[in-house]
């Protein structure tokens, strides 16, 4: 694992822009978008085997993610150059830019695509440029993970199942990603390491948010987490911390893989 950064948490890069990814050229708007919300890779396209131009399907998916109503151009911009083809098993990648959760393995899912822009449109809400530093909660195969270091300064991704933490390990390594950091661990404890956070977000739903992430979060920092509510149903859960207390928001209705505890 990479040194952490100094305290105190970075709650925005300020003035910092989306990077190029390595050894690519700048990222241009894409053609019949809003340049505000659409900067997208031109990397030479990647043959996934399938007649599929990767590049060109993102770019799809990025318009369709605008579409749906993503408007923060960081989450657009990372959303539209991670390649998730490279996170689900070979026969699943023609479906890998479909907005629809896919299995990784060990019963769990990659969330759909729309999800995790969503989820973390709700984390970066009312940050001007990049985020600082944001803990994970379920690393599953890592893309999310990957995502996240495209709008963040740091990312410590947590995983409690040995067989995930290894895969996500290898499914991230081609993408160099030093920013990343990934940690075998019960997530529901958080990880003090690296606290204060900027933000929190969570894969896998709970019956509570457990007091430890509301602890590791910053003031001025958001925690993003499907939750089980009063109604006895999960749906999103935002609370945004601040020197007054917590203000938390339950919104849309959700269906993610239950937060376990412990390591397996
Ligand atoms: N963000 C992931 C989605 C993974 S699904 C991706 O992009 O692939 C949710 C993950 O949360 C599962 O891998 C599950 O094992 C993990 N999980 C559940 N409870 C956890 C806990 N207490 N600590 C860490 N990970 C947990």
């Amino acid at each position: 694992m990479k040194p952490r950064p100094s305290f105190p948490a970075n709650l925005n890069g300020a003035g910092v822009k989306p990077k190029p990814a390595l050894g690519r050229p700048a990222l241009q708007p894409a053609k019949g978008l809003p340049s505000h919300t659409t900067p997208t890779p031109r990397t030479p396209p990647v043959s996934m085997g399938l007649g599929l131009d990767s590049s060109a399907v993102r770019a799809q998916m990025v318009a369709k993610l605008a579409a749906q109503g993503v408007q923060d151009a960081f989450v657009l911009q990372a959303m539209g150059r991670v390649e998730r083809h490279r996170f689900v098993e070979s026969a699943l990648a023609g479906q890998a830019y479909e907005d629809t959760s896919l299995p990784i393995g060990f019963e769990q899912t990659i969330s759909k695509p729309n999800v995790v822009a969503r989820m973390i449109e709700l984390l970066r809400q009312g940050a001007q440029g990049q985020l600082g530093r944001i803990l994970e909660i379920g690393t599953g195969c890592g893309y999310q993970a990957a995502v996240l270091s495209h709008v963040a300064t740091e990312v410590y991704s947590i995983e409690r199942l040995r067989g995930l933490h290894e895969k996500a390990k290898k499914n991230l390594l081609p993408f160099r990603l030093p920013n990343v950091h990934l940690i075998f661990g019960d997530g529901m404890l958080g990880f003090a390491k690296g606290a204060p956070y900027a933000g929190i977000i969570s894969a896998a739903g709970g019956e509570n948010v457990p007091q430890a992430w509301l602890d590791q979060l910053a003031i001025g920092g958001r925690l993003v987490a499907p939750t089980v509510t009063t109604s006895g149903h999960q749906a999103l859960v935002v609370i945004h911390k601040t020197s007054q207390g917590l203000d938390r928001q339950v919104l849309e209705a959700v269906h993610f893989v239950p937060l376990k505890s412990g390591i397996v």
